[in-house]
């Protein structure tokens, strides 16, 4: 082989795609358009439906657990202001942080829903008050997955987000020292394992890398203010993102703008972030609340996997992605 060929087989390695074809289905709080999120249940749901990696949003408990939960508060999930009513804090709000792990686990779990009117967030997803289900920790859930793994000969990963990190330090406590010594216990510490760490926070995504050491992929999440955009997701933001993280999440808004179908546009984020060398996992695919901007879920999933040329994707609907990628061969092609 020449050098000159070399060479150029090299350079073609290092340019390369962040992460090769195909695009990952990433189950968004599990199969959370089925089951109430962050359930032992929905995660099984979609294990079964074959989804790449499964999601893990994570807050403490009192007693420093690790627990796997979307917000701070868990008045919108379980029946936290029935079973403690007099432990809220003064803002109305029942907080994980106050409850040790024994007591979040005598709670029951429930579809999401807003604490003050008690209305269903997707009024056509698992009902209310149905089911025992209950909050499982972290190490907890590693476990399941690794169990669910063996049984069934899959590969399934991770994709674990360190939840209000400057919150949980104003508090007194350091989520991400808790957090990752159970990755590790799992088996989850390099970029080769089967594993995304995923925040919003730029200082701890960059803390995670630098003091805390960790050397598995991160995951920069974004939001849509037009600030981030102009900054984090500028050209050179990214490249300075790609000095420690592995991909971006962005909100779907910052891929396809726009207000409606007829004035839709694919903006430059995907291309920008491949050329840093930074993949992107947008967030979030709901069958049952679409962006304005598309004219039906195969349009939405058409737009992002051939258009816009995304990575992969979380979904609340893993099968319904699955089934998309599977009628619609090497999209990234
Ligand atoms: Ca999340």
């Amino acid at each position: 082989m020449t050098s000159r060929l070399l060479t150029t087989l090299t350079l073609a390695f290092l340019f390369a795609p962040a992460v090769a074809a195909p695009p990952l289905v990433i189950a968004h709080r599990g199969a959370s358009g089925y089951l109430p999120e962050h359930t032992l249940e929905a995660k099984a749901l979609a294990h079964g439906m074959a989804a790449d990696f499964l999601e893990q949003d994570v807050v403490l408990s009192k007693d420093n657990v690790p627990v796997v939960l979307h917000d701070i508060q868990i008045d919108a999930v379980t029946n936290a202001a029935a079973r403690f009513p007099d432990r809220h804090r003064p803002d109305g709000r029942w907080y994980a942080l106050d409850f040790t792990i024994s007591e979040l686990q005598q709670l029951s779990v429930t579809e999401r829903r807003d604490p003050k009117t008690n209305r269903p967030a997707f009024p056509n997803r698992f009902p209310a008050g149905v089911g025992a289900f209950r909050i499982p920790t972290l190490d907890e859930e590693l476990a399941f997955i690794a169990g669910l793994n063996h049984s069934t000969g899959r590969h399934t990963g991770i994709y674990v987000e360190i939840k209000q990190p400057a919150w949980h330090r104003k508090q007194g406590r350091d989520l991400s020292r808790a957090v990752l010594p159970i990755l590790t216990k799992h088996g989850y510490q390099s970029k080769q394992d089967p594993c995304w760490l995923q925040c919003f926070e730029p200082d701890e995504v960059r803390r995670l890398r630098s003091d805390l050491a960790y050397q598995g992929r991160l995951v920069q999440l974004t939001g849509t203010s037009p600030a981030e955009a102009a900054s984090l997701l500028s050209p050179d933001g990214l490249r300075s993102l790609a000095s420690f993280a592995d991909a971006i999440g962005p909100a779907i808004p910052s891929i396809i703008s726009g207000s409606s179908p007829d004035d839709r546009k694919i903006t430059s984020l995907v291309h920008d972030a491949h050329a840093a060398g930074l993949a992107v996992h947008p967030y979030t695919i709901r069958a049952d609340s679409l962006p304005p901007t598309v004219r039906s879920l195969d349009d939405l999933h058409s737009l992002l996997f051939i258009d816009a040329k995304v990575d992969g994707l979380f979904t609340d609907f893993p099968d319904r992605t699955s089934a998309w990628l599977t009628s619609h061969p090497s999209p990234s092609n």
